[in-house]
């Protein structure tokens, strides 16, 4: 079966400016490096050249008016914040973002490809309703899924996002949607932009229970993460079903990361996808979304996303961690017990 990378050239055009961490160095290394891996052009890799996204699309997750802001934003080159800067492609290449993650979750959807990797910038799972910030802009991950929701009728979507960085706008979109369960991996909120997923974000109304934070203390690593992965995830995706997994993939949980203070290694990327994929495989005929947000350190970030996609396309897996439960996930087990078995 193929794996699909969604990809193109004009993510490169997108151009924070000097001295930003989300440059676009960051793509070209990552090619690079599945090319150097023999994965690029391999006969189980497709490469799907993106298409942009339209403004009626957007508007399934954002407001018309922060979707015309962004447009005018473009025009004029002013910042929606200091760390987010608006050039004048901004607009037209976070359209080109939100379409390629659509079309890697429609490759999957459609049967075309097993499962699938946006590599898009810029990144989308900061970007809530009506604000984006945090180099995001729209909310990429969830534009596919409410785009998709309707295309295939999809009743359960499970998100994972193990980017050090609360996705504050994913949890914020679906908040109160039971038809998505959100759970994130992340540097303790106390410590970390932007300063949002804490244990008692559980969603609310219809989605109570459907948001799942796991906020690891600075300094957790490996252990912890393998913790987290058998404690919460294995159990709560057998208990939702999910028909179809994305992830958001952000890179900078890594040791070295400039940005933040966790301690993951590069493989921990090949066996934290090898959960996903096992679950994908047993819960809904293997289909699985990444979808490109943070990682800071070129090198890493790169050697993390060749493990993800040799992965995706049933190389072996790299598991031996011994799993450590730091006492939040314990916290998080009996505030989740009203919800969930775990
Ligand atoms: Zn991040």
């Amino acid at each position: 079966m193929t794996t699909a990378l969604v990809y193109s050239e004009k993510y490169l055009e997108h151009n924070p400016g000097e001295g930003h961490p989300e440059r676009p160095e960051r793509l070209k290394v990552i090619v690079n490096a599945l090319k150097r891996a023999k994965l690029w052009g391999a006969p189980k890799i497709k490469v799907v050249e993106p298409r942009p996204t339209n403004r009626e699309t957007l508007e399934l997750i954002h407001d018309l008016g922060y979707i015309e802001l962004v447009e005018r934003l473009s025009k004029s080159e002013t910042p929606l914040d200091g760390d987010t800067p608006v050039r004048k492609n901004t607009y037209e290449l976070a359209l080109l973002a939100a379409g390629g993650t659509i079309d890697a979750g429609r490759v999957v959807l459609s049967g075309d490809a097993l499962n699938a990797f946006a590599i898009v910038r810029p990144p989308g799972h900061h970007a809530t309703q009506k604000r984006g910030g945090g180099f995001c802009y729209f909310n990429n991950i969830a534009v596919m899924i409410e785009r998709l929701k309707r295309e295939f009728k999809l009743k359960r979507i499970f998100v994972l996002d193990f980017d050090a960085h609360h996705g504050n706008g994913t949890q914020d979109i679906f908040y109160d949607d039971p038809s998505v369960l959100y759970m994130s991996l992340h540097q303790d909120p106390l410590t970390l932009y932007p300063g949002t997923g804490f244990i008692e974000e559980m969603g609310s109304g219809e989605g109570e229970g459907y948001t799942v934070n796991v906020p690891l203390p600075p300094g957790s690593g490996d252990a912890e993460y393998m913790g987290a992965m058998k404690e919460i995830f294995v159990p709560l995706t057998e208990q939702f079903k999910p028909e179809l997994f994305a992830v958001s993939a952000g890179f900078d949980a890594y040791v070295d990361d400039p940005l933040t203070q966790l301690r993951l290694s590069t493989p921990a990327y090949g066996w934290l996808t090898r959960f996903v994929v096992e679950q994908a495989e047993r819960l809904c005929k293997g289909r699985v979304v990444f979808v490109l947000e943070g990682g800071y350190v070129v090198d890493a970030l790169s050697e993390g996303v060749v493990n993800v996609v040799k992965t995706l396309t049933s190389e072996k897996p790299l598991t031996s961690v011994e799993p450590r439960c730091p006492s939040v996930i314990g916290e998080l087990k009996r505030v989740l017990a009203n919800y969930w078995e775990l």
